[in-house]
């Protein structure tokens, strides 16, 4: 529970999705341990973990949820995505089999969460020069096409992991806190009044003065 006085920590739900073996649970790895395995055996079950990252305003806490086998049982997904806010689409920049798939797991998320949702692209194993089948600029063209966001990153060498992470939490707290002062400027439920007929109206710059 927050201390007295000192607001809560703000927490989203990040989701993992892209084919297997392009290194989700590599990426979640090296984020929370700094560890890399080369022998990673897919688990059972949907786990998850969280941790606290400095942004520019004070500390927000994500929680990363992992797929572990389900990317093959389709149908498991759209619960999974349903109350995420941020979805983390990755493939494997050495096989365009998943970068193909990209596109259906975009589609996937905005058919459960709609423009409600912050999207990366996360092409990941940069390290792996010399067998890339997708190149910088088609990922780019990707992310625009979808406008969403996108990175490339090497679970194994660490590269731009942090990164990641960071402008996620950025990006979504600022997100939060652009909606936030709309909803204050709501009066409470108890003061709020059903607009008079000239109010419902009168769409463009209605007065409350006109309605007394
Ligand atoms: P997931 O099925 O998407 O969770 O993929 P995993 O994280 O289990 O990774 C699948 C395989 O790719 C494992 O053998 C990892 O060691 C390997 N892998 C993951 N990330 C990288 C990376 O950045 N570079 C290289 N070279 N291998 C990686
Ligand atoms: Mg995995």
């Amino acid at each position: 529970m927050a201390a007295a006085g000192t607001a809560p920590l703000k927490k989203y739900k990040l989701v993992f999705i892209g084919d297997q073996s392009v290194g989700k649970t590599s990426i979640i790895s090296r984020f929370m341990y700094d560890t890399f395995d080369t022998h990673y055996a897919s688990t059972i079950g949907i786990d998850f973990v969280s941790k606290s990252v400095p942004i520019d305003r004070g500390t927000v806490r994500l929680q990363l949820w992992d797929t572990a086998g389900q990317e093959r049982f389709r149908s498991l997904i759209p619960a999974y995505i349903r109350d995420s806010q941020v979805a983390v689409v990755v493939f494997d920049i050495t096989s365009r089999a998943s970068f193909d798939s990209t596109t259906t797991w975009i589609a996937d998320v905005r058919a459960q969460r709609g423009n409600d949702v912050i999207i990366v692209l996360v092409g990941n194993k940069t390290d792996l020069v010399s067998q890339r089948e997708v190149s910088a600029a088609e990922i780019e063209q990707r992310a625009n096409e979808q406008e969403i966001m996108f990175i490339e990153t090497s679970a194994k060498e660490g590269f731009n992991i942090k990164l990641l992470f960071r402008r996620l939490a950025t990006v979504r707290a600022r997100a939060a806190a652009r909606r936030a002062p709309r909803a204050r400027r709501s009066p409470p439920a108890a003061r709020r009044r059903r607009p008079c007929r000239r109010w419902r109206r009168a769409r463009r710059r209605p007065t409350r003065r006109s309605c007394s």
